[in-house]
């Protein structure tokens, strides 16, 4: 065996050999993938083999389509049998709910470029005369996607690698990997070590022990799940055509045609899901091509409901069982990008969906670790999505209810509880018991609206029966005073002598010069697109306070300790846990804060945009005069511990003014009247400030920064989108990000985030469009729930107080 690669790659199933291929696509070829079996032999071999296009996530219905473009090609491409059936898909819709489902994933379809219909009851039958369509709505047919051999596939793009010059070993397994002095990586297996530049975790179900290895773990938990092929179907045999793969969430199953027998697979409602009976969930290294006994006592009230919807099968006998192992991840979107806290070590693995899956993953993560950025949105795929928080308990919990929960309608909005609290404030019981309704974020509970009459949400697509509560949170902050607990940002400390040359090379603004200073600042790749955004605050000569987003706290701080060099004299601390953060908004701010503080809160000794440490109600607090939602208001960060009697002294004094609690709600609506733009929807990898309308923040002139020199030639060649502040006339949907714009019925961009403005009464989104496309004043028309919707292109400045007045007062 060879004893250097550039790459070498753990794993052989779907997502490792997806991505050999893609890296060989690339041109690096010095590439290894080690396999301890034969390819396939994990999970790949028996799975299914169906790839869906539908998924109502954006970023997952681009890696869906990379799949379902390459594999109709694959046979040609190799001469290896894929058996590509492109038979497209219907999923069945039983309430007006998933109908509206189905709409807002045909708007995705349209801008990525899949074939998608939502059809009523007398297509579906056309399409699939046997099915009995009873109580149906609606169904998604997708008409691109189909289902393949996934083990004869995997083989043919592991064949399209080598002959691209990649290498795999197979029958070997890794049994080490170490960090050398060097900064490569020496993987030990059983024929021997190599030394490598990157290594991958592709490895399936044995993630976890793999990534173990590197003193790291994976948040994921291996779940059994059946299939059973049936005798053949008469009807079948005298039919030429195939029928399409059919997706039942009543049933909570899919099923199709398997040559002239009926395939059917279950996503158990009910059962316990069967983890892997090793400890900790973890397979035995010695299975291998390894099934399990079937299970019929859990799938026989599943197979009564496919009965009824294709009674021609009710007669017939079972030929086969596949039960096999599948790994889930707390969010059941793969694992894919730098594992946290390691250095050239990835992570390609925790796919549940992974034949429909590793051709795309293979795909952005190739470009990923060959140009050190993919050209898709990686935020919902990076493996640092995930932080301590996400330990054995938590992902066991998240990824049993993913399973169950495969084919049930997710609407945006919906809480799921399995898992949680995994991080909460000392303020969590409090707020819970004034009715608080919590959202997760990065593990956090954080306040997300108020139930102040107990009402529940009635989730839907819709404006829905918490808009009016959302719109009086709103109106209490702007015409009074509310307090929010957003302790959830990611928070570091940075210091040292250098720190503020350090900070002003890894971000694009400059720092503050005077002590007390706040500075928006973005951190760009060395393509000058946007990694992370941040709120940093110049606490003394050599310490800042830096802000961002939640779901950023382990990339933020892995990107920031490994970027300091060698020579440089600077500390950073991630302090997360030590911060609590409370902020108080509203034109009345000031005179509930000069209550419990000394401090002169006025302007003259306090203006917009600095901060200090001053002590409120005897706690001492990092007061930041910032906002997202344009109010005078101040965020006060203080020891974690002693939240709760901050906020006590804060309610007692705002009792005054009726001070509102408010949750992150109605923080969307009013930073979007701010034209404040969303890290990770309006600002992600995909995109440059300068793209973004960004430019005010960035410091060309200060010297050298990462990726100044990309958007030194960006400004020079002109750039082809850019973002658009619009107003959309919504009747009772507004935008949510994801939906297709059009220009005189041509498409010219897509949406990436909107929502009510509950202060100016406005309907507001944020697109991305052709640059030809976007002067102020222009008409456009994006389509919500299948619906085209005038709109009309504002100019970029904040349509709620556009000179800052109030934010200055
Ligand atoms: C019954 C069933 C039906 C399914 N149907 C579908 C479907 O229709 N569509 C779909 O998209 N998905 C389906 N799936 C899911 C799909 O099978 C998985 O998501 C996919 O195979 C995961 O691919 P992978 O490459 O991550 O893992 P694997 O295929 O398990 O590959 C990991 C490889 O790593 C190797 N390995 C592990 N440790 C080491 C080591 N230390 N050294 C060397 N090699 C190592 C293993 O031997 C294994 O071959 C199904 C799954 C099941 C169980």
């Amino acid at each position: 065996m060879r004893s250097s690669a550039r790459v070498v790659i753990v794993g052989g199933g779907m997502m490792g050999v997806g991505l050999l291929y893609h890296l060989a696509e690339e041109g690096w070829s010095d590439t290894l993938l080690i396999e301890k079996g034969e390819l396939t032999s994990g999970s790949t071999w028996h799975a299914a083999g169906q790839c869906p296009s539908f998924i109502g996530d954006y970023t997952m219905a681009k890696v869906h389509h990379v799949g379902n473009t390459l594999y109709p090609k694959l046979e040609s491409m190799t001469g290896q049998y894929t058996s590509w059936h492109g038979c497209g898909g219907i999923r069945l819709a039983t309430t007006r709910a998933e109908l509206e489902w189905f709409k807002h994933v045909a708007d995705i379809a349209k801008h990525i470029g899949y074939g998608m219909e939502v059809i009523g009851p007398e297509e579906i039958r056309r399409i699939n005369p046997f099915l009995d369509t009873e109580g149906v709505v609606a169904g998604a047919w997708t008409l691109d996607d189909g289902h393949v051999d996934p083990a004869g596939t995997c083989q043919a793009m592991a064949k399209a690698a080598t002959n691209l010059g990649a290498t795999i070993v197979k029958q070997n397994r890794v049994t080490g990997i170490r960090a050398r002095a060097e900064g490569e990586w020496e993987v030990e297996t059983e024929k021997g070590s190599v030394i490598a530049e990157h290594v991958v975790n592709a490895a399936g179900c044995y993630a976890r022990r793999v990534s173990q290895m590197v003193g790291s773990d994976a948040p994921i938990w291996n779940t059994e799940h059946q299939y059973f092929i049936t005798e053949p179907i008469p009807e079948f045999v005298e039919r030429d055509e195939e029928i399409p793969v059919m997706r039942d969430p009543r049933a909570s199953c899919y099923y199709r045609q398997e040559q002239v027998s009926a395939l059917i697979g279950v996503y158990e409602t009910e059962a316990a899901v069967g983890a892997w009976r090793d400890s900790g969930g973890l397979p035995a290294w010695e299975s291998e091509s390894e099934l399990f006994e079937a299970d019929y006592d859990r799938v026989l009230p599943h197979f009564e409901r496919v009965m009824e919807r294709m009674p021609i099968w009710s007669d017939v006998g079972i030929k086969s069982v596949t039960n096999g192992a599948i790994p889930h991840t707390p969010d059941d979107n793969p694992l894919l990008g730098p594992a946290g806290g390691l250095r050239n070590f990835w992570m390609c693995c925790g796919a549940s969906i992974g034949i429909a899956q590793g051709a795309g993953c293979g795909k952005y993560l190739a470009q990923w670790i060959v140009h050190g950025d993919a050209e898709v949105n990686m935020a919902s795929l990076d493996p640092r999505r995930f932080g301590r928080f996400a330990n054995e308990v938590y992902t066991q919990a998240k990824a049993a209810d993913a399973y169950v929960q495969m084919y049930a309608l997710h609407i945006p909005g919906e809480e799921r509880e399995a898992g949680r609290p995994a991080r909460t404030t000392p303020l969590h019981e409090t707020l819970r018991d004034q009715g608080c309704v919590h959202t997760e974020a990065f593990g956090w509970e954080r306040p997300k609206w108020f139930s102040l009459d107990g009402r529940e949400e009635e989730l839907s697509y819709r404006r829905n029966n918490i808009f009016e509560v959302v719109a009086a949170e709103c109106r209490g902050v702007s015409e009074g005073v509310g307090v929010i607990e957003l302790s959830s940002f990611a928070k570091f400390d940075v210091s040292g002598p250098d720190a503020e040359a350090f900070l002003n090379r890894a971000f694009a603004n400059r720092m503050a010069a005077k002590v007390g200073g706040i500075r928006l600042a973005h951190r760009l790749g060395e393509n000058g697109r946007i990694q992370s955004e941040a709120t940093i605050t110049r606490i003394s000569e050599d310490r800042f306070y830096v802000l961002s987003g939640s779901s950023w706290e382990v990339k933020d701080f892995d990107a920031l300790k490994q970027a300091i060099r060698d020579d440089e004299k600077v500390t950073v601390e991630n302090v997360t846990d030590d911060w609590g953060n409370l902020i108080v908004a509203g034109p009345r701010a000031r005179d509930l804060l000069a209550k419990i503080t000394s401090a002169d809160l006025e302007n003259s000794n306090f203006r917009w945009l600095t901060g200090r440490e001053i002590d409120v109600a005897g706690v001492p607090c990092r007061a930041l005069r910032v906002n997202y939602l344009g109010e005078l208001g101040w965020e006060l960060h203080h020891p974690m511990a002693r939240m709760p009697e901050l906020y006590a002294a804060i309610k007692a004094s705002g009792s005054e003014y009726d001070a509102v609690d408010f949750g992150s709600l109605a923080v969307d609506s009013m930073r979007i009247e701010k034209c404040y733009r969303g890290i990770g929807a309006d600002l992600t990898n995909e995109i440059t400030p300068l793209e973004a309308g960004l430019g005010r923040f960035l410091e060309m002139e200060k010297g050298d920064f990462v990726g100044r020199e990309s958007l030194l030639r960006i400004q020079r060649e002109g750039i082809a989108q850019q973002l658009i502040y619009i107003e959309v006339d919504a009747r009772d949907a507004d935008c949510i990000g994801g939906e297709p714009v059009f220009s005189e019925g041509r498409l010219v961009g897509v949406t990436s985030s909107g929502a009510f403005g509950h202060r100016t009464g406005r309907s507001l989104a944020l697109a991305y469009v052709e640059s030809t496309k976007a002067a102020p004043g222009q008409k456009l028309e994006v389509e919500v729930l299948e619906e085209r919707l005038g709109v009309t292109i504002l100019e970029t400045e904040p349509i709620y107080d556009p000179s800052n007045a109030r934010l200055r007062a």
